[in-house]
């Protein structure tokens, strides 16, 4: 358990700490994808969710997985190393075209395998946000090109720079040459979600309506929740997971606030018969959902208490007994530590309440 998880925390320490190490994490992550070939042998598990409906484990997220008369319909893609044995998993359950992927959010654990999808055909979606993250670390490297570029340019001026306005023309000289940051940005076709949305989506495939639902600033701001409603089985992406702590991602605009709306949000869609594919974790119920939210409320009230009283981070994070529930069925041995839980929640809740 431990050392399955310690993998998984070296891939996600990337989207945890500064958004720059995310970036080049996720490029290199995605640069791995050069050949099919070096694709390492992944244990990845099938579970059969419900009739159509499967559920795809392995290292990263848990992937769902629609078959039918239409083709494959895809929910996240997982680590790029893992595509091949997630490719063939999938054969072993149709022969269909692999025809649609959508990614919860823009967490390498859930994207890395797009581009081999692609390859397989499938067609790219996600919410704008979940994109525009996804592009970040692209853009960040065309603006660096461009500035380089830009310097050398004005450098080539020498000495007949002299005043502020002899280096603001020159600027606007190179500026023309150069042209704009998006002419030069190199985005990976393939890896990047296609089709891109800013609310809600409906795919009609296999029979049913399958709805994509925006849930703003919840595990980050990009962040959908996909139901199948005549299979009655939701995928939650990140906004759930089941029995261990949940990654409230403030870097990229989550909040503990549009993470309870987002749990409110999935409690009101389902009812006892759903089957709930969480984001990690195993196959879940309404109750296991109703749980997470019980706890996350009864954590926020605790911690507001303390956050009034004027105790410090320090002495909140010291005070294990408000967790111990918790802690004891192994919540804080997942990605998110309890100490990581605490620390955010503290400073969720100081937002509110701290003057
Ligand atoms: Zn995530």
């Amino acid at each position: 358990m431990y050392n399955k998880y310690a993998i998984l925390i070296l891939f996600l320490f990337g989207t945890i700490n500064s958004s720059g190490q995310e970036d080049s994490d996720y490029m290199l992550e995605e640069n791995k994808n050069a050949s099919v070939t070096n694709y390492k042998a992944n244990k990845i598990g099938v579970i059969q969710v419900k009739d159509n409906i499967f559920m795809l484990k392995g290292r990263g997220g848990n992937i769902g997985v629609s078959v039918g008369d239409d083709g494959v319909f895809v929910i996240d893609s997982q680590l790029s190393d893992a595509s091949a044995d997630i490719v063939q998993r999938i054969r072993s359950l149709s022969k269909k075209p692999i025809k649609l992927l959508i990614n919860t959010h823009h967490h390498g654990d859930h994207v890395g395998g797009n581009r081999n999808l692609a390859n397989e055909g499938a067609l790219v979606f996600s919410h704008e946000m979940a994109r525009r993250r996804m592009t970040a670390p692209y853009m960040k490297a065309a603006q660096d090109k461009h500035q380089r570029s830009i310097d050398s340019i004005i450098e080539r001026q020498g000495t007949k720079i002299t005043t502020v306005e002899d280096k603001k023309a020159a600027t606007r000289d190179a500026e023309k040459i150069v042209g704009s940051v998006e002419d030069i940005m190199n985005l990976p076709q393939g890896t990047l979600p296609v089709v891109s949305f800013s609310k809600d989506l409906t795919f009609n495939f296999n029979g049913e309506k399958i709805r994509a639902i925006h849930i703003p600033k919840a595990h980050t701001d990009g962040d959908v929740l996909l139901y199948f409603t005549e299979s009655n089985v939701m995928h939650t992406g990140d906004a759930f997971v089941n029995k261990t702590y949940p990654y409230i991602d403030i870097e990229n605009n989550g909040s503990l606030n549009g993470y309870m709306k987002g749990l409110e949000k999935v409690l009101r869609l389902i009812n006892d018969e759903t089957i709930v594919i969480p984001g990690h974790g195993p196959i879940a119920s309404k109750d296991d959902v109703s749980y997470t939210y019980n706890m996350l409320r009864f954590l926020n009230d605790r911690i507001a208490f303390h956050v009034v009283s004027k105790k410090t981070e320090e002495q909140v994070v010291s005070m294990t007994e408000i967790t111990k529930e918790y802690d004891d069925q192994g919540f804080g041995e997942g990605f998110i530590t309890t100490e990581n839980l605490v620390r955010t929640l503290y400073k969720e809740v100081s937002k509110k309440y701290k003057k």
